[in-house]
């Protein structure tokens, strides 16, 4: 059955994850009537799984762009700051490495649905916005500029004019899929041959922190790890990311027995701590992780924004930051064009097409920084060398992980300044055990002949 949804809307977001939700506050605040579709229920109303990860690390990117819509007041009392990688060896043994040196690099543990609950009621007291759940987009008649959208409770199809639709429909999005049916744009999308699983450390029997609270916690394991973020009720979601295939692997592990003996031998430190280690490992899903790219976000009056247009493995923390970073792009892009959607659309696309490839990279390369490079003194005694060339020549040189992470320099520069830096460290670290023995006017000599001055 086909109807006609009333009260055609100016802007229609298909998804009202966390871009979507963002994304209709900053439209709203344009002065636009914006319409959302979403297809799960409102988790605001119903007791639903968060999805994808239980909590995230918000970094600058994403908070910027929360300031920008005046929600990052709000969103304060939701977050526990983490300063560092807490790592855990087979021997556990701890060691912290902080994330930055100055008091304000840190990075913070969110809740999805807490940051999302508090986005929607955001958009919603805007009086402009409307979230109509448990619809799903089906189809889109690009010409008629008509999409059709499921009520997935009555599978009743209604049939819903747009102006400009924005996909914000995730990893696998569905508006994607119209424009990649009609060859509009190529899409590559890698799978890991790696998954995760999650599992929890609920807080102890005073409700206190069973683990150091004020850090991301790492098991690094070389071919495989387990991290743990800090929730606000004391407990600590940890995930597990593995191959999916061989001797370490989900395959490997078919029943309690066997993940008993592999927590013994590789977490056993960690494990007396998950008490429904059986249960949520059987029990939860497996996630898959993968990336996607896409040459073009725009095709007629539809544009693809989020995960829906870069979805990147999670390994360092950034998929929401520079989904946040994308709503931020599109209003300047809007800003800079009078409005003019057919203008805006291009800019904001050459904005971020290139960035959001060079986190994409960024990000799967951190998976071997996290699980493995992590355990090498080489690559702690590379940290203190960035560390003291950022102090000398803060101007010129600050490391890779603090660019992403607590700065806006695009990513693409992030990424191209942190290839020429990564040489003129591996230089400084060559035969030196130790930072005491690092010639440092050699190195600020090198950092003044490779890098431009940052802008
Ligand atoms: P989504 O969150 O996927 O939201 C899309 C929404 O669209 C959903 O609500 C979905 O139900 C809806 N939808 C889908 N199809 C349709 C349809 N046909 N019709 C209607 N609605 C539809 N990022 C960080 O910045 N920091 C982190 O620490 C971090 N950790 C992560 C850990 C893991 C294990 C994973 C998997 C991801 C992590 N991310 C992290 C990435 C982050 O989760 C994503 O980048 C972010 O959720 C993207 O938001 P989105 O709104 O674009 O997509």
């Amino acid at each position: 059955m086909t109807e006609t949804f009333e009260n055609p809307a100016h802007i229609t977001i298909i998804g009202a994850g966390l871009v979507g939700s963002l994304q209709s506050i900053y439209l709203a605040q344009r002065g636009y009537q914006v319409t959302v579709f979403e297809q799960l229920p409102d988790i605001r109303k119903e007791a639903i799984p968060a999805g994808r990860s239980i909590n995230l690390a918000l970094a600058n990117r994403g908070i910027h762009a929360l300031k920008e819509v005046g929600v990052m007041e709000q969103v304060k009392p939701l977050l526990i700051p983490m300063k560092g990688r807490m790592l855990h060896d087979e021997a556990g043994n701890l060691k912290l490495q902080s994330y930055g040196q100055k008091p304000e690099e840190v990075i913070y543990s969110v809740s999805r649905a807490g940051l999302v609950s508090l986005l929607r009621d955001k958009a919603e007291a805007t009086g402009l916005v409307t979230f109509h759940f448990k619809h799903e987009l089906k189809a889109i008649r690009f010409n008629r500029k008509r999409c059709d959208v499921e009520n997935t409770v009555t599978a009743v199809t209604i049939s819903h004019d747009f102006e400009y639709l924005i996909g914000a429909d995730g990893g696998g999005s569905q508006v994607r899929a119209c424009i990649e049916a009609l060859e509009e744009t190529e899409v590559s999308s890698e799978l890991l041959d790696h998954s995760y699983k999650e599992l929890t450390v609920p807080a102890g029997s005073e409700g206190d922190f069973q683990l150091y609270k004020e850090a991301l916690h790492i098991w690094p394991r070389g071919e495989y790890m387990m991290i743990g973020l800090p929730n606000p009720d004391a407990s600590f979601t940890m995930t597990l990311f593995m191959p999916n295939k061989g001797e370490a692997s989900f395959e490997a592990i078919k029943n309690p027995v066997q993940l008993e003996r592999f927590f013994d031998e590789h977490f056993a430190d960690v494990k007396a701590l998950i008490p429904d280690l059986t249960h949520d490992f059987f029990a939860n899903p497996t996630g898959y992780l993968g990336t996607i790219r896409c040459n073009d976000w725009h095709y007629k009056n539809v544009i693809l924004t989020g995960d829906a247009a870069h979805a990147i493995v999670p390994f360092h923390g950034q998929g929401m930051n520079a989904g946040f970073e994308d709503c931020a792009a599109l209003n300047a892009a809007l800003e800079a064009s009078d409005d003019n959607w057919d203008l805006a659309m291009p800019i904001f696309e050459a904005s971020r097409i290139n960035n959001t490839n060079a986190i994409a990279d960024m990000a799967l390369e951190n998976y071997v920084e996290m699980r493995s490079s992590v355990r090498d003194p080489k690559f702690h005694l590379k940290k203190k060398i960035a560390f003291e060339l950022e102090k000398r020549l803060p101007e010129f040189f600050i490391p890779r992980y603090s660019m992403v992470m607590f700065h806006l320099i695009p990513y693409a520069e992030a990424q191209s300044r942190g290839l020429i830096q990564n040489k003129i460290l591996d230089q400084l670290s060559n035969h030196v055990e130790h930072i005491e023995e690092v010639d440092f006017e050699r190195g600020e000599r090198l950092v003044m002949q490779k890098l431009p001055r940052l802008s």
